[in-house]
């Protein structure tokens, strides 16, 4: 008999696990589920053996760690220009995962409409199930080799049971970066509708080729309603630390602190303090890591290329994606699911983050957040799919 909730019977494993789990049994090079397999710097990791070693190992401040909280708030304001005070409009979350959970749960009611931009980060479709509302999806247009939004589905998507619309930017699974002149206009539009957003960051830092990331919380008549949502785990390499946060004047917040009690009530401790270091030193390992992931963008690109697919620009976070046609195939979840046992490598079909998937089924995405030796692996490998 089938016990699962129905809210959540649409949805099966998420294909990160599913395409890691294919990974391990064919022993293929992942790149599919978003890792880095490097550790984060040195003195942060340090930081929180000492203090796990010292006793911070107990129940810690119910919003998180006032050092982290403190922290992000010097981060928000030296990286973004927004000031967030630490006291009343910082939330300290079980990674992003939780902030956006939280926030959906805190904030939505059942039966109203949550605008989701497709393709849509899996964890989003079902904190909108969980809360009992309805997700409608607005696709992105190519734009370039890149996307962007799509105003008149967005206008056409907009009803009077709209009250949140979930957004990210540096885009997951695209690499889109929106610009400071699409945010106006979608910040103008969620004004006038007097829609909340969700806008999720954890990307901020990871931008290439000079574009620049932009808060939509920093626009004009946006801050009082978008709940900012970002992670140690992109911007640190820590993505089993599981600690995220979400940002919003206290009005707000107040849906997510009263949901993420009730959910975890407080993440792990000892990592805390780690992460606030790291917030506070560690800006020129990050500055060194975008350079990093930089390169092997292009590296993962260049190898892709030559391998015979069409590939797409990335301008943020750590993922390329492809057009699988040029190699004859016309279905991104069977080539990725034969892809590890073919010719060892995983990859993660974009056309399972989304509703009307006619315009992703050829689309495949890459992480590029791994060693040289491992993308040269994986290049090499993917050669054989020109020669077969
Ligand atoms: N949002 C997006 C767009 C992501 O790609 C991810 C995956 N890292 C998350 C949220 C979840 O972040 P965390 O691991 O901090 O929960
Ligand atoms: N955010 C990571 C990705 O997009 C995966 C996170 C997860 O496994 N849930 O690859």
């Amino acid at each position: 008999m089938n016990r699962v909730v129905q809210r959540l019977q649409p949805f099966q494993q998420t294909i990160f696990a599913t395409m890691t789990e294919k990974a391990i049994e064919h022993n293929a090079v992942n790149l599919g589920q978003g890792f880095p397999d490097e550790d984060g710097p040195r003195p942060m990791l340090e930081r929180a053996a000492q203090e796990i070693l010292h006793g911070n190992n107990q129940y810690g401040d119910g919003r998180g760690h006032t050092e982290l909280r403190e922290a992000i708030s010097r981060q928000r304001e030296r990286a973004r220009g927004q000031h967030y005070d630490p006291e009343t409009d910082i939330l300290v979350t079980v990674g992003a995962t939780e902030a956006i959970a939280a926030t959906v749960l805190g904030l939505v009611e059942p039966d109203s409409e949550v605008i989701l931009i497709e393709p849509y980060y899996d964890v989003y479709a079902a904190a909108v199930a969980l809360a009992g509302a309805k997700r409608v999806g607005v696709p992105l247009i190519p734009n370039g080799k890149s996307w962007t939004l799509d105003f008149d589905a967005l206008d056409a998507a907009i009803s009077e049971k709209t009250s949140l619309l979930i957004l990210n930017t540096p885009h997951n699974p695209t690499g889109a970066v929106l610009g400071r002149d699409v945010l106006e206009r979608l910040a103008r539009t969620c004004v006038e509708h007097d829609i909340v957003v969700l806008s999720d960051e954890v990307y901020e830092y990871l931008t290439f080729n000079n574009r620049e990331h932009v808060s939509i919380a920093s626009l004009p008549g946006m801050r009082e309603r978008t709940v900012v949502v970002s992670s140690a785990a992109k911007t640190l390499n820590v993505t089993g630390w599981k600690t995220g946060w979400a940002l919003a004047p206290a009005e707000l917040l107040a849906g997510v602190v009263k949901a993420k009690q009730f959910m975890s009530y407080v993440g792990a401790t000892p990592v805390q303090p780690a992460v606030a270091y790291a917030l506070d030193n560690e800006e020129e390992w990050i500055h060194g890591l975008v350079d990093s992931l930089d390169r092997k963008r292009q590296k993962l690109a260049d190898g892709l290329r030559a391998a015979g697919f069409d590939v797409h620009d990335t301008n943020g976070t750590y993922f390329i994606v492809v057009d699988i046609s040029p190699l004859g195939y016309k279905d991104g979840v069977q080539f990725c699911m034969d892809l590890p046992e073919k010719c060892g490598v995983a990859a993660i079909p974009v056309q399972v983050f989304t509703d009307d998937e006619s315009p992703w089924k050829t689309k495949v995405r890459f992480a590029f957040c791994k060693r040289d030796e491992v993308l040269d692996e994986a290049i090499r490998r993917l050669h054989a799919l020109n020669e077969s």
